[in-house]
């Protein structure tokens, strides 16, 4: 059994960690590389964040990197590792569903809450400082102020204390959840956009539905899909037509400027 100080250490470096490999490599490869095809043509906003918007996300990030650690590995203080029950191919079933209950539960409850934070009474204290990032970047994941942070994460508390979520599954979720995260702050939109029409893709949250709740606030709450948006009539209309490269068979169709 870790001594309470091993957990924090622990926990503090699973949460920066994640933070700093998921954000750092969807920054690295769509912004750093320069003059970069695949962003240029997928670029969800005309406007960059300037040197600031940059510094101010990766500060406020690696606070909610601390303050998710030190919390979780409080936590976790008594509490044994919970290995999965069943064995072979059952194991992965197992593993898949609670990894799926999981984000079901985390979706529900974010989009939940995160309306709350955006309630006129507490939206300035609680959530402005993450709205701050009007063209976000992968760094703006965990770019909250202590108060939103620990909203965030309310939910998982009872989760981790009291139901034997298996220890494994808790640390997938934990890079599922960063990974989605970040690329719904990458200003990048990777998948076509045709699939926001698709009758089952269409239920997911894509970038350009996050981006757009932080330009214009007011909708596109969810976190892993947009089906509580859907519901309840918070999704913002997307801008149209949608910024897409036009497939190469139907480019080398297209008439040239003398109509040939
Ligand atoms: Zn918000
Ligand atoms: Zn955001």
């Amino acid at each position: 059994m870790k001594s309470p100080l091993g957990l924090v250490a622990m926990f503090v470096t699973l949460h920066v960690g994640r933070y700093l490999l998921t954000a750092g490599a969807a920054w690295a490869f769509l912004w750093g590389w320069k003059a970069n095809p695949f962003t240029a043509a997928r670029r969800i906003q005309t406007t960059g964040p300037s040197p600031g918007d940059v510094r101010r996300e990766v500060l406020a990030s690696l606070r909610t990197g601390v303050l998710f650690g030190v919390l979780f590995g409080l936590l976790s203080v008594g509490l044994p590792v919970v290995p999965l029950r069943a064995s072979g191919v059952g194991a992965a079933l197992e593993f898949g569903a609670w990894l799926l209950a999981l984000l079901v539960v985390h979706d529900t409850y974010f989009y939940w809450s995160h309306r709350l934070a955006h309630h006129p009474a507490v939206f300035g204290w609680l959530h402005a400082l993450h709205h701050r990032s009007r063209t976000p970047t992968p760094f703006a994941a965990l770019a909250f102020g202590v108060a939103d942070a620990l909203l965030q994460v309310l939910w998982a508390v009872p989760l981790v204390r009291w139901v034997p979520v298996p220890s494994a599954v808790w640390v997938a979720f934990s890079f599922v959840a960063i990974g989605i995260n970040v690329l719904g702050h990458c200003g990048v939109e990777p998948f076509p956009a045709r699939w926001r029409r698709h009758p089952v893709f269409k239920w997911l949250n894509f970038a350009t539905m996050h981006d757009l709740h932080h330009q214009q606030v007011h909708g596109n709450f969810g976190l892993y899909s947009s089906a509580w948006d859907r519901w309840m009539g918070t999704v913002l209309p997307l801008p149209e037509p949608v910024r897409e490269p036009p497939a190469p068979a139907a480019a080398r169709a297209a008439p040239g400027p003398s109509g040939t």
